[in-house]
């Protein structure tokens, strides 16, 4: 039996995953949405590719260039943030939520309203909604399935096991391109060494966050919402080969890990496929090849941002959101050459130090809280 998909971020790296799994497995799918921000050429090449109903680019600006390379075609094409909200509104078996940043909140938040199962990468998101993202999925009955794999490992591990029964749940991080380089090494980190990721080909904002651990920080919130054991029982661990993706250990003193090559078209299948399987072409583990597997307590004197999004997750509310939307107007400045590598989780530091809002209630709070701390963050820039 064919299913339905949209994908919010189609032209992004989760996106091609995501694509190229379903071409593999073509007979299997109905693509009803697929969404880019500006990338019209490579939405409108996938959209018929795919035979969507429907290309979505966040941008209006950039709706003619993806009309003109439709046209005379059956596809609709629309364009902006709420035509983004309409197409994740219409009902579909699986909605890939792939959009980077808290761009991807206001579909991903309709998706879940729809009822529709919601494979969720965009952990910005969820860690900028927080309780007002899950409070959604429980009101409207929804499946939200990880595809973040430290997140889907963590799912597997604790299928047909019983939360209450978990002593802890152990992330780990690769550390990232910069894990053994010094403070004076750090502060001359260049975009393009950060994006150099050892283990992961990722796109360039996540890429940053991993060289950061920020990216591990946002997934210890993200982890908190998915997996209620409560903080006390969320832990990090360096795991530079990114074999074990992460691991529950239980009361009992087992362990469960999942294990997999660093190819998100794992993850990502896995909910695809939920609750079966599906075969891929990655390449299987060869553990005689690797060899080894080490561990190593995570440094927060070089990588301050896994302190921050701790302290960002206890203190909850809309802080967890402050810290996401500061980060994201750092990282984008880094890129674009404008502040140092080590001014990235300063500026995130700062700006939790000055803002803190109260408790969002609904979406419109959460991007209220996000458009402040991005006005904030924006203003330290002129500042670093
Ligand atoms: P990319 O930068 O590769 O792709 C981002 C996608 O989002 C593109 O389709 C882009 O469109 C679209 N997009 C960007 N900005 C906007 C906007 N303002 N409005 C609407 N659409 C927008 O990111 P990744 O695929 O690497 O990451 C996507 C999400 O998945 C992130 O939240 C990331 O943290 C998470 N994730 C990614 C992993 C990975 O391996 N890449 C692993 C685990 C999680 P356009 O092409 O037009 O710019
Ligand atoms: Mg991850």
């Amino acid at each position: 039996m064919t299913r339905s998909i949209s994908i919010f971020g189609a032209t992004g790296s989760i996106g091609d995953s995501t694509l190229d799994l379903i071409r593999h497995d073509r007979a299997n799918w109905n693509v009803v949405a697929l969404s880019a921000n500006c990338s019209a050429e490579k939405l409108a090449k996938l959209a018929i590719e795919f035979d969507a109903q429907i290309a979505v680019v966040g941008d209006e600006a950039c709706l003619p260039e993806l009309r003109q390379h439709l046209s005379g075609t059956q596809i609709e094409a629309a364009g902006g943030a709420q035509a983004l909200c309409d197409a994740a509104a219409r009902p579909v078996d699986l909605a890939v939520a792939a959009i980077v940043g808290c761009a991807g909140l206001a579909p991903t938040m309709r998706a879940i309203e729809q009822g529709n199962t919601v494979a969720l990468a965009n952990k910005e998101a969820l860690v900028s909604a927080g309780e007002v993202m899950t409070r959604l999925v429980a009101q409207h009955g929804t499946t939200l399935l990880p595809v973040d794999s430290e997140h889907n490992a963590i799912f597997q591990c604790l299928e047909g096991n019983n939360l209450d029964d978990v002593r802890w749940i152990t992330l780990t991080a690769s550390g990232g391109p910069f894990r053994t380089k010094t403070m004076a090494e750090l502060e001359a980190a260049t975009p393009a060494q950060a994006v150099a990721h050892p283990n992961w080909d990722m796109g360039a904002k996540i890429s940053v966050d991993s060289a950061t651990m920020m990216n591990k920080g946002l997934e210890f919130i993200e982890a908190f919402h998915l997996f209620p054991v409560g903080l006390d029982r969320l832990r990090i661990i360096v795991h530079p080969q990114s074999i074990i993706h992460s691991m529950v250990e239980y009361r009992d003193g087992s362990t469960l890990a999942q294990l997999g090559p660093s190819d998100m078209r794992v993850p990502i299948a896995s909910t695809l496929a939920y609750p079966a399987r599906m075969d891929t072409t990655c390449q299987p583990l060869d553990l005689a090849t690797i060899g080894n597997l080490s561990f190593f307590a995570p440094d927060e004197e070089r990588f301050p941002a896994t302190r921050l999004a701790r302290e960002a997750a206890h203190a909850g509310g809309g802080t967890p959101a402050v810290l996401n939307a500061a980060n994201e107007v750092a990282v984008a400045a880094f890129l674009a050459g404008q502040i140092r590598f080590t001014q990235i989780s300063a500026i995130a530091a700062r700006t939790l130090d000055t803002y803190v809002p109260p408790a969002p209630q609904s979406l419109g709070d959460v991007l209220a809280v996000d458009a402040e701390a991005r006005a904030r963050a924006g203003e330290m820039l002129e500042i670093a």
